[in-house]
């Protein structure tokens, strides 16, 4: 199978993901300041980490997440290689307010289907643009739960 690729895709540079990049802070309304129309304008010299080392499971996974699920096209960027306090889980980011959906409801059966809970997320918006997340838990009880009560870096720290 050939190698998925990114293009026309730029939407982990547009903020989506927080993230430093060269001394800056990029987040939900702040893009990276090396994006450009046609992708990142520092390609050969962008960050090891997170931009060369970063895999979205669009990239990583064509057999579960189909080429309708691009970031782009679907509205969530999906995160299938990380652990959550010590978990196997899938974690999908909106490219907006919320995740649309159709898309979390294709995430929810995927979820059940690999028996990996799933945690998810809106974006908060205040009325000079984005001010906060909120991390919602999809899987058994106790997951649902303990998503909904922990606290993570970016809550308490100004990254
Ligand atoms: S979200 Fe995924 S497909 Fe889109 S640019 Fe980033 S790594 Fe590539
Ligand atoms: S440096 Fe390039 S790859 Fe990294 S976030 Fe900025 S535009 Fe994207």
């Amino acid at each position: 199978m050939t190698q998925r690729q990114c293009s026309p895709c730029k939407v982990c540079c547009e903020g989506w993901l927080t993230a430093k990049i060269n001394g800056q802070l990029i987040m939900p309304g702040k893009p990276c300041m090396h994006m450009t129309d046609q992708g990142c304008g520092i390609y050969e010299k962008r960050p090891v980490k997170p931009c060369a080392t970063f895999n979205c499971g669009w990239l990583l996974d064509p057999v579960n997440l189909a080429e309708d699920m691009r970031p782009d096209l679907c509205g969530a960027i999906v995160i299938i290689d990380r652990k959550w306090q010590g978990a196997s889980v899938i974690r999908a980011i909106p490219t907006g307010e919320k995740i649309p959906r159709d898309t979390l409801e294709r995430l929810m059966t995927i979820s059940r289907e690999q028996a990996k809970p799933l945690i998810f997320c809106e974006f908060i918006r205040g009325k000079d643009g984005f001010i906060g997340i909120k991390r919602i838990g999809y899987g058994p009880p106790s997951f649902v739960r303990a998503v909904e009560t922990a606290v993570e870096p970016e809550d308490v720290f100004k990254l």
